[in-house]
């Protein structure tokens, strides 16, 4: 049987660009089809973009703290259509980067959306042009959802039409207690706009450690108006306002609406059905530890597959598809222990259990825990604390968890991440030697009594 290729990647984000480099690095005849921008949702509409405004809301802080040091600063202006231009051009500059990139590599680009026609062919949509691949891997990621089902809700945008905005809002609602409501929320409050977050649980966060859902809690409640157990229930358009009403029956005006409800994978036209690959219940398609998918040739990474949503994720599960398939290294990704950080102002960095999950798992834990104003906090009078927290299985000594909520978490997350991947125990953090004075320096230094005093279910 001859292909056309030897692999066909759909879809041109993290996941599916890392897969097609190494596999053509491996001397693999590679396609990959994108419609869009290449770089897909990290690059283009996600963390990085993201990222850069986090920075900007930043100095917000920076320039309030720096009277405490003796610095006058005139009051700052802030000009969005310059952070928006430059954020831009820096985006495009990326997705040239990763254009030349796999150019570079040898892999032909389709600017065209693809669709699953059979197990070995795909059809792209534009040219109508039918490619045979011996291997297809679908990595088309997932798009945010318009919900919740509410009148007017179409009124509202998404993580995807934020980056278009060409004004700042004087006023935003953002609905959601996940990763992108808390961030953005955390952007546009440092930026100067009203800012509401409406979540409809009593903490944001699902799933982080209750501690650090409770320090950002009270940390958001003092930056912006932060509505926890409440729902909306419609929205109208009155002039160039928009009102949402909530359950309560109270109306928040704002001038835009930000809807950070989750997202699902993209999988709607796709071909899916042609192969007979069933989505599960939350719409992504199931896969093995190797991205199998149910037909032997079609493979599929990323957030399509709805394992652990990231972008460092997707591209090592691209990275292992290709040593597998075309590199002779039969590779898995490990999604046990993931270090991931929530660019919120503060921040939060968080690697392993939280306390929660760790009694659950283990007879007996132990917890360490710091909260402390940080050393920059004595001059500039800012009031928010620094958290750390360890969780240790008394069994073994082992590091099951570390939970961090303050200045650069999401960095020092990163390094402690090392350490507990690699096994560390409690009695490696103690001799671990303090660098000072750090707000790290806690992470080594924490003491509480021994396990045996700590029975189930006491922290
Ligand atoms: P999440 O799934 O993380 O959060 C969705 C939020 O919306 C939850 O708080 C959920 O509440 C709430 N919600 C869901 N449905 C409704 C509804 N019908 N009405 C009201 N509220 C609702 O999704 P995000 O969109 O925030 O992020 C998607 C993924 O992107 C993340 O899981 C993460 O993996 C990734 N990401 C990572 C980032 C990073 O690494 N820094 C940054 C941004 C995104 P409840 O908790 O009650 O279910």
């Amino acid at each position: 049987m001859s292909y056309d290729v030897d692999l066909f990647v759909i879809g041109g984000g993290s996941g599916g660009v890392r897969a097609a480099r190494i596999a053509a690095g491996y001397g693999a005849k590679v396609m990959l089809a994108e419609e869009y921008r290449v770089g897909g949702t990290c690059v283009i509409r996600g963390c990085v973009p993201k990222k850069l405004m986090v920075y900007a809301g930043r100095f917000a802080d920076e320039f309030e703290d720096a009277a405490g040091f003796g610095w006058t600063v005139e009051k700052p202006r802030f000009d969005w259509s310059v952070l928006k231009t430059r954020r831009d051009a820096e985006v495009t500059r990326l997705e040239s980067i990763y254009d030349a990139n796999l150019m570079r590599a040898g892999v032909e680009i389709a600017p065209e959306r693809a669709v699953i026609v059979d197990d070995h062919t795909v059809r792209l949509v534009k040219s109508g042009k039918t490619i045979r691949a011996d291997k297809i891997l679908v990595a088309v990621g997932a798009h945010p959802v318009k919900e919740p089902a509410v009148p007017g809700i179409d009124l509202a945008i998404t993580s995807n039409e934020v980056f278009e905005l060409e004004t700042l809002p004087k006023r935003i609602l953002v609905v959601g207690g996940g990763y992108i409501a808390v961030e953005f929320a955390g952007v546009f409050a440092a930026l100067g706009s009203r800012t509401t977050l409406l979540h409809r649980g009593d903490k944001l966060l699902r799933g982080f450690d209750d501690d650090v859902r409770d320090a950002l809690a009270d940390a958001y409640a003092h930056r912006m108006d932060l509505r926890l157990g409440r729902t909306i229930g419609g929205i109208a358009r009155a002039g160039g306002t928009l009102a949402a009403t909530l359950d309560d029956g109270s109306v928040i005006e704002a001038d835009q609406i930000l809807l950070a409800t989750g997202r699902r994978p993209n999988i709607v036209g796709l071909g899916l059905d042609a192969v007979g690959i069933v989505p599960d219940a939350a719409g992504a398609i199931p896969v093995d530890a190797f991205s199998r998918t149910s037909i032997p040739s079609i493979f599929a990474v990323g957030d399509v597959t709805n394992r652990a949503n990231l972008t460092p994720v997707a591209i090592r599960e691209g990275h292992a598809f290709a040593d597998t398939e075309f590199g002779g290294r039969a590779t898995t990704v490990d999604h046990s222990l993931i270090p991931t950080a929530v660019f919120s102002t503060p921040e939060i960095g968080t690697v392993g259990l939280s306390e929660a999950a760790a009694r659950q798992a283990f007879e007996r834990i132990d917890v360490y825990k710091a909260a402390f104003r940080p050393m920059k906090a004595t001059l500039s009078g800012r009031e928010e604390r620094v958290l750390m927290k360890v969780i240790v299985d008394c069994a073994s000594d082992r590091v099951l968890g570390v939970h961090l909520f303050g200045q650069d978490a999401g960095e020092l997350i990163q390094a402690v991440g090392i350490a507990v991947t690699m096994g560390a125990t409690k009695a490696d953090f103690d001799r671990t030697i303090a660098v000072h004075p750090t707000a790290a320096e806690e992470l080594v230094t924490m003491r509480v009594p021994a396990c045996t005093k700590h029975p189930v279910g006491v922290g």
